[in-house]
């Protein structure tokens, strides 16, 4: 039998690929993964899901890329296939000090995002504040402190 957890893994590729290839229908992003153009479908149909796979990674392999989650200060992978590792993912729509980033000037929406992982925060937490809201209004701010996983 098949492994099962093959098929929350292919799932969870190819929404990212399709989310980040939205115009494609379902079939053209299959077809794409061919091993040769010039093949025919009737190699798809008896394509292994590993193989499956391994031609979704290798065709889109520059959206994966794109969605590939790193540490900013050390590289660490901290988004895998289908979850959050060991880390923070960080959303910043700006502000009026950054001579690099003007998300006016940008006319639209836009955010920067960053991830660092656990053990760089633990060790540069003395750079991090807490901020508690209420009302949508800092209430309080603090050097963070990580919670002991021991505790
Ligand atoms: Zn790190």
């Amino acid at each position: 039998m098949r492994d099962p957890k093959r098929i929350p893994r292919i799932l969870k590729l190819l929404e990212k690929i399709w989310l980040d290839n939205p115009d494609l229908r379902l079939a053209q992003l299959i077809v794409n993964c061919r091993p040769t153009v010039a093949e025919t479908c009737p190699d798809l149909y008896y394509l292994e899901d590993d193989d499956l796979i391994t031609r979704f990674e290798e065709v889109y392999k520059k959206e994966i890329e794109n969605l590939s989650l790193k540490c900013f200060k050390c590289d660490k992978e901290i988004f895998d296939d289908t979850d959050f590792l060991d880390g923070t993912w960080f959303d910043a729509s700006g502000n009026y000090g950054s001579a690099v980033f003007d998300p006016i000037a940008d006319k639209g929406d836009v955010t920067l995002q960053i991830g660092i992982c656990d053990d760089c925060m633990k060790a540069h937490k003395d750079k991090v504040l807490r901020s508690e809201y209420v009302r949508g209004a800092v209430w309080s701010q603090e050097r963070f402190e990580p919670r002991d996983e021991n505790a």
